[in-house]
């Protein structure tokens, strides 16, 4: 069973009054951000290619208040205080403090550097004027298992500056932001998928993303209505060549781009003849241009209300991103072969790869026994034991209207 997670409006009341009782005032406002599953379309973003995430109902929420100048010391008008309720063993709360005239990238370590980023990239690449902040953050986003916790904290920052700044930027622009906060600020070099299912999100969707313009359409993903789940296998591993692999596979499909003579794999029309490529780089671009095939037939697919139908692709890319763009690890393959052994319609690694989760497609009355035997087979393997969650499709970020009044 899914551990329980409490509804969205309880989570933002009690985030409330805990806001109170670390910073002695009352929030401004609590706004949620989703994590995102990506159903299909993986090391397809930053090949200018399609991709095809759904925004889940795991959340981070942040409650807020902006610095009153006239009755706050100046001395702290620009100083943001942070404080999660993910926090080291022992710990209540995570703290973290800097001013954000002194903001300079790499200047902010640990989870700081998240909402920093965003301070960062409003003041230097939106012009904002963003004064001092108390924040305080909750997540349902398991940290560290590829359904983009970083992002849900990024856009939930994003979200409530926007709108209690009214700096007026639309969701679009609030994407593009949080990339320019992860590349400039933070460090790393991530493409524009996370942030837009974030915040672009809705309920019983998933959102077709075009990365090349920027496009992006909402497409049919009616779960229930066909007895369908999708069930998240966090396998908890996260491999120590995870950042060095990604890097090199990015640098992989920009050489083979630039050897057929293509400003990116997006340019390279599916059916070229990759002959003239050495047999690593030949693989790495047959990835690329079959998962972009792939992404497109499922949205296809979706869209003819054939959701089961789309199982046998999620299962093609997992095979390709195991053998052509070697991104897989033991855990996800074995993830993978059990799901579909015990009756999944389809199942994938999602994310970078190299640990991170797996997602399959089950039917509601075959979910127990996929997860049971999940449980079973990692045991036999020794392996940790994996986390399981089934998510659905929901809304992208936003307000959440808290209705308390403190006493009673
Ligand atoms: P992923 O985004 O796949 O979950 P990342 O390594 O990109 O994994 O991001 C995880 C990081 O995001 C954490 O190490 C932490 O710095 C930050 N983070 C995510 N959720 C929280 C949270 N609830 N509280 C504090 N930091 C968080
Ligand atoms: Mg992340």
């Amino acid at each position: 069973m899914n551990a329980p997670v409490p509804p969205v409006q309880t989570r933002a009341e009690n985030l409330s009054r805990r806001f109170a009782e670390v910073y002695g005032a009352e929030p401004d406002g609590v706004w949620r951000a989703p994590g995102r599953v990506n159903l299909i379309g993986e090391h397809t973003d930053y090949n200018n290619g399609f991709v095809l995430p759904f925004a889940i109902d795991r959340s981070a929420l942040v409650a807020v208040r902006l610095r009153r100048p006239d009755s706050e010391p100046e001395a702290e008008a620009d100083v943001v205080r942070l404080a999660s309720t993910y926090a080291p063993d022992g710990e209540a709360l995570s703290r973290a403090l800097f001013s954000i005239g002194g903001l300079e990238p790499g200047g902010v370590g640990g989870w700081a550097a998240y909402p920093a980023g965003v301070v960062y990239a409003l003041v230097h690449s939106a012009g904002a004027a963003v004064p001092g902040f108390d924040l305080l953050l909750d997540s349902t986003v398991p940290v560290g298992a590829g359904l983009s916790s970083s992002h849900a904290v990024e856009v939930a920052v994003t979200v409530a500056l926007n709108e209690l700044l009214e700096l007026g930027l639309d969701r679009p622009r609030m994407a593009r932001l949080t990339q320019y906060a992860e590349n400039e600020f933070v460090g790393a070099p991530t493409g524009i998928m996370d942030q837009s299912a974030s915040l672009m999100g809705q309920a019983g969707s998933a959102l077709f993303l075009d990365c090349r313009s920027l496009d992006s359409e909402t497409v049919p993903l009616p779960l229930a209505r066909h007895g369908l789940e999708v069930l998240v296998i966090d396998t908890r591993v996260v491999h120590s060549h995870a950042d060095g692999g990604y890097s090199a596979r990015r640098s992989s499909c920009e050489r083979g781009a630039a050897a057929l003579g293509a400003a990116s794999l997006r340019e390279v029309p599916a059916g070229t003849s990759l002959d003239g490529l050495d047999a690593e780089t030949r693989r790495r671009v047959r990835h690329v241009l079959g998962e972009n095939e792939r992404v497109l037939q499922v949205v296809r697919q979706l869209r003819a209300d054939d959701v089961g139908g789309i199982g046998t692709l999620l299962t093609a890319s997992h095979a390709s991103l195991r053998d052509d763009f070697e991104v897989s690890c033991p855990e996800l393959d074995l993830a993978v072969d059990t799901a579909l052994a015990a009756g999944a319609l389809g199942a994938r690694m999602t994310g970078g790869g190299f640990g991170g989760s797996a997602i399959a497609l089950v039917r509601q009355e075959e979910e127990e026994r996929v997860r049971a035997a999940v449980l079973a087979a990692f045991a036999e393997r020794g392996f940790p034991e994996p986390a399981l969650f089934t998510v659905l499709p929901a809304d992208g970020a936003g307000r959440v209207r808290v209705t308390w009044s403190r006493g009673e």
